[in-house]
């Protein structure tokens, strides 16, 4: 079975990447679907953001990168997918992947969303504190790979 992960992935970070590995032990295949929207300001192109993605998970054999700049849901279907997974940190999470969810619900009956916890040890990270950090030279180590860490570094040098 299919699974799509979707996200903005700008960057990817360790909490990202837990979840994938969790998941690409339990489905055959696990799409990471890169999403570009043109609602949203990223820091990373969509290609930078994928090939930072496909070096971070070099070591896993049975999960593939795509992008989407269309519905979730669309994309699913070309894949005849009908599994979406989301990660879950704190409450505030909550809300938002509760309002998608329903949303996806009811343009795409036959898709569930799963909704997956981060781990303790990752349940504070998100892509937006790696910028902040990263921006004012802080150290990035346990937070993201090393690719990503290059090219934050990259970004943010004067
Ligand atoms: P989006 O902009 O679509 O929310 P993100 O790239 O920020 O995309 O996150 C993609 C998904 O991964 C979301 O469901 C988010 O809650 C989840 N996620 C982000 N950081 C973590 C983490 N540290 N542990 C587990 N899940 C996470």
């Amino acid at each position: 079975m299919i699974a799509v992960y979707p996200g903005s992935f700008d960057p990817i970070t360790m909490g990202h990447i837990d979840l994938i590995q969790r998941m690409s032990l339990l489905y055959d295949e696990v799409v990471v679907l890169v999403s570009q929207s043109t609602e949203k300001k990223y820091l990373f192109t969509v290609d930078e953001r994928i090939e930072l993605i496909q070096k971070s998970l070099a070591h896993l054999k049975n999960i593939t990168v795509e992008s989407s700049s269309g519905l979730t849901v669309d994309y699913l279907k070309k894949k005849n997918a009908k599994i979406i997974i989301r990660g879950l940190r704190a409450v505030v999470d909550f809300e938002y992947e509760n309002t998608m969810a329903s949303m996806n619900k009811k343009i795409a009956p036959d898709v569930e969303t799963l909704l997956v916890f981060a781990s303790p040890q990752y349940y504070f990270i998100s892509s937006r504190g790696v910028k902040e950090v990263a921006k004012h030279q802080g150290p990035l180590a346990g937070l993201v790979t090393e690719p990503v860490k290059l090219a934050l570094k990259e970004k943010f040098k004067n």
